[in-house]
Formats: structure tokens, C-alpha cells, sequence
């Protein structure tokens, strides 16, 4: 079972816990493997491939509308492949029904949170890659909580199946739609749970009936810069997009701000980021949370936007994102007028650089703020 196994990141000072991990799933498995676990039940193996219809094709987990498969083996099929993962806790929307964030718990009670997020031209699911995070960034709801859990493929492949349901059933304003984007920007650090996150994402890129036929490009896989699992990354032969969440660009502030620095300094990440780009051709998106008097400095500006035109040339694009307030925390977002200013500086620098139009605050659904807290208002 892949489960057994410590995770790889381990050996890189990053653990994660392999253990209290669910039941296997149909999105855990290639499809041979979904063929030998419907032959062991004794059915022919073509049934696997009418459950991975149901599945990613018609987003459906009830077997009673499996009416193509007999009804008296319907049941068993589903519990072997098809076991529940998490159910919905809570759904809370705003943006008038546009955004919606959804509070998961697991089967052994670990709990996650995913966002849907309706744009005018594509809708979006952020989503969780672990239960918790161990990266401890100190501006981060997520990080202040701690890690519980990685989460299984299946449950990540899950958040996103229901959220393409979601969408095609028209549960968000708007009617109905088609979830286009997925980006790993939920709770935990996806580079931490390597192998399950790109297993999720061979499956939802997948095209149907095998996976969810997302394009690549429209996968964006977001980390605090484990520069080791970057490298990695750029081997895999994927078209995804990475964004590295950099906030700030001296060693010394970013030591604290995202404590795995001190393990992978700025330059290698810039210079990680800068391979990611050469070896897929994708631009690499920074993350830059702007937080008042910390990290907002025109000075930084500048130093930031030389970095990255040296380390990374055109390849770069840079999101500031107004610091989204964490319970607890005394910091606050820059002013409109010091963005503004930062944003001028970066462009005059020669860096493409945008602010972040930001959903879902007031239900802590933005960036930094999901902490899957069961019994909080928001
Ligand atoms: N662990 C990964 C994935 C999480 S993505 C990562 O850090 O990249 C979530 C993004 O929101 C990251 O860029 C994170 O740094 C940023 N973020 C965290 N707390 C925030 C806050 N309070 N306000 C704005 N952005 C925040």
C-alpha cells in the first residue's frame, strides 16, 4: 500500500504523517489497478471502467444511479472503489453565491476546507493538499494550527470532483457552469505530500473517462519553496503552473515570515523557480502578501523586482495580495496608497505584477484564513 510508506519529503526535513490515511478509492488508482480490484471481487474488469464513468465523467458517487451495473453488485462495487472519503460539514457563501467555501471531515474526523470561486470567463476550486500545515508561517490561520494529516489523492481528487458537480448543477449564482481551474492554495503545502498531490494532478488533468480532463495549464500547484520537490516538479513533464510564495526578498525577514526558509535560502528558491520556468516554459507566479510596515518598504520593491528580473527575466509575474486578516494576529494589510506604490516600483523595475482581487473574507475563505475550525461562524 503506498500508504506504508513515509513520505519521500521526510529525507528532505520535511515529515508528513503516512498514517490514519482512508480507504483506497477509485481516484487512488491508475486504471489496471482499478481492473485487478473489480476482478478480485470477481466481476469483469470492464465494471472498473464504467465506475471511472460515473466517477469523473458523470461526477457521480451514488451507486443506485449506477443503473448500468447490476443492482445486486452495485453495492459491493461501490464500497471497494468508491468508499466515502468526507463529507460536508458546512457550505458558507458570499460574493451573493459566487464564492463558496465547504468544511470537510474525514472518516477518522480530520477536517479540510476547499473554495469555489465564480469569476464572469472561469470558475475556480481552491483546495486543500493536507489537513492543517506544517510550514508555520506566522501571518497563516492554517500554519498557526498546525498539521493533522497529509490527504489521500482520492481526497484531494474528491474536493474537485465536488466542485465540478457543484458547478454543472448550477449551486452557484449564475446557473450552471463548468469548473475550469484548480489551484493548490487550501490548507498544507502540496510539495510536502509530493507523490499524492501529483497523482491528484495526473487525475484531474486526465482526460475522461480516466480523469477529469482539466487542461494542465489551468492547474496552478502553489509552495512555501521546497526547492528539492520544485526541482522534481519540472521533471514530472506537466504544463502546471507554480507559484512560490515569496513575501518577502531578503533572507533575513522571510526567515521569519515563512520559516522553511531557513532551510532553502531565497536565491536557491528564485533559482529553483527560474529551472520550473526553463524547463516547462510557464511563467512562474510569486506569491507576495503586503503587509503593513513588515514587508511594504519601497526598498524591498526594488530589491524584489532586481531579483527577479536578474534570477528570472521575463519569466516571472508577481501577485500581491493584501494581507488577509488571521484571528490572533496583530498584523494588518499595506494601505491602498503603499500597494500602489509598490506595484509602481515593481513595473518600473520591469516585473508584471498584479494585486490579487481577493474572495471570500468575510467567511474566511481567503488566502491564509482557512482553518477549518468546526464550530466558528466563518
Ligand atoms: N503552502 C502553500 C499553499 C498555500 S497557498 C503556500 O504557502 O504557497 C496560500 C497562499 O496564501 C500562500 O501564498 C500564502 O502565503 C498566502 N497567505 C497565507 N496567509 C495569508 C494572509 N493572511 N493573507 C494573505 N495571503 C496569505
Amino acid at each position: 500500500m503506498p500508504y506504508d510508506r513515509p513520505d519521500e519529503h521526510t529525507a528532505l526535513g520535511v515529515s508528513g504523517p503516512g498514517r490514519g490515511m482512508p480507504p483506497r478509492h477509485l481516484a487512488d488508482l491508475e486504471a489496471d489497478q482499478r481492473r485487478a480490484v473489480v476482478r478480485e471481487l470477481g466481476e469483469p474488469a470492464f465494471r472498473a471502467d464504467q465506475l471511472a464513468r460515473h466517477y469523473f465523467t458523470r461526477l457521480s458517487t451514488d451507486p443506485a444511479a449506477m443503473t448500468d451495473l447490476p443492482a445486486a453488485r452495485r453495492e459491493a462495487l461501490a464500497a471497494a472503489l468508491l468508499p466515502e472519503l468526507a463529507t460536508p460539514v458546512r457550505h458558507l457563501s458570499c460574493d451573493g453565491g459566487a464564492t463558496r467555501k465547504t468544511l470537510w471531515r474525514a472518516a477518522d474526523g480530520a477536517l479540510s476546507e476547499s473554495v469555489l470561486m465564480r469569476y464572469p470567463d472561469r470558475a475556480t476550486v481552491c483546495v486543500s493538499s493536507q489537513a492543517g500545515c506544517g510550514m508555520a508561517c506566522p501571518f497563516c490561520a492554517t500554519g498557526q494550527g498546525g498539521l493533522t494529516r497529509n490527504l489521500s489523492t482520492a481526497e484531494i481528487v474528491e474536493q474537485v470532483r465536488a466542485a465540478a458537480a457543484a458547478m454543472r448543477a448550477g449551486e452557484l449564482s449564475g446557473g450552471a457552469g463548468r469548473l475550469s481551474h484548480v489551484v493548490f492554495m487550501g490548507m498544507g503545502e502540496p510539495l510536502a505530500n509530493y507523490q499524492r498531490v501529483l497523482a491528484a494532478i495526473r487525475r484531474i488533468t486526465h482526460r475522461a473517462p480516466d480523469g477529469l480532463g482539466l487542461s494542465q495549464r489551468s492547474v496552478t500547484v502553489s509552495t512555501v519553496g521546497l526547492v528539492p520537490a520544485i526541482r522534481r516538479l519540472a521533471t514530472e513533464g506537466l504544463q502546471v503552473t507554480l507559484a512560490v510564495s515569496l513575501h518577502t526578498p531578503d533572507d533575513e525577514l522571510r526567515d521569519t515570515l515563512v520559516p522553511v526558509n531557513r532551510r532553502w535560502k531565497v536565491a536557491e528558491v528564485l533559482d529553483a523557480s527560474r529551472h520550473y520556468a526553463n524547463t516547462t516554459g510557464r511563467r512562474v507566479s510569486i506569491e507576495y502578501a503586503l503587509i503593513r510596515d513588515v514587508n511594504d518598504q519601497p526598498w524591498r520593491a526594488e530589491l524584489l523586482g532586481r531579483l527577479l528580473r536578474e534570477r528570472l527575466g521575463a519569466l516571472v509575474h508577481v501577485n500581491l495580495i493584501p494581507l488577509n486578516p488571521t484571528p490572533g494576529s496583530t498584523w494588518d494589510a499595506s494601505p491602498p496608497s503603499v500597494q500602489e506604490e509598490f506595484v509602481a516600483r515593481l513595473r518600473t523595475a520591469g516585473v508584471v505584477c498584479t494585486i490579487r482581487d481577493t474572495r471570500g473574507r468575510e467567511i474566511a475563505a481567503a488566502c491564509g484564513q482557512l482553518a477549518a475550525l468546526p464550530h466558528s461562524a466563518g
